[in-house]
């Protein structure tokens, strides 16, 4: 059966999974629950960066997701990284099976800020929307109200719409089948 998993990865509240859920299942027309697991990232943990290896998140994700649903979405607290960037909010395998997202960067208090939950879970679902479309085959939108659209802060993220652009929407439903 068609499912978007979240799968989460670390500690955190497991209330902002359940916030996001229905976002997703909206976007993608397909039924979205909560892994009855958790992943343990300690081993992506890399003290040269004081950050975590996504890449290596989404390599122990596959096994997981081979018994799994038909796409995971890994969700995490933690600071992910790729060793070319300072850091990236998410990373996803074009054409799937895996994904995954970091809110660390999309909480206010990153930047200082006082914490505002209600902007967290919409930055979240954004980039949610948008690592899952790229394991639909999806490629970055020059629409840039897109969720498609690429983003290096959050100021982007925060133009960005949770929704994806009709066309982006048309090919990911298509996708999807
Ligand atoms: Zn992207
Ligand atoms: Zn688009």
């Amino acid at each position: 059966m068609k499912m978007l998993e979240l799968l989460p990865i670390g500690n955190f509240d497991a209330r902002l999974l359940q916030n996001m859920a229905p976002a997703l299942a909206d976007a993608f027309r397909v039924p979205c629950r909560i892994a009855g697991v958790r992943l343990d990232p300690q081993f992506a943990f890399h003290t040269e960066r004081q950050q975590y290896h996504s890449s290596e998140i989404l390599q122990a994700m596959q096994e997981y997701a081979a018994n799994s649903a038909w796409r995971v979405l890994g969700v995490t607290g933690v600071d992910l990284y790729i060793p070319i960037l300072t850091f990236v909010f998410g990373e996803a395998q074009m054409g799937g099976p895996c994904a995954v997202v970091s809110f660390h960067r999309l909480m206010q208090e990153f930047y200082g800020l006082p914490a505002d939950p209600a902007l967290l879970i919409e930055r979240l679902v954004k980039e949610s929307v948008h690592e899952v479309g790229h394991t639909f085959d999806l490629t970055h939108c020059d629409d840039y109200a897109c969720a498609m659209a690429p983003s290096h802060a959050v100021e982007w993220i925060d133009l960005k719409e949770v929704t994806l652009c009709a066309n982006c929407q048309g090919r990911a439903l298509e996708a999807v089948g």
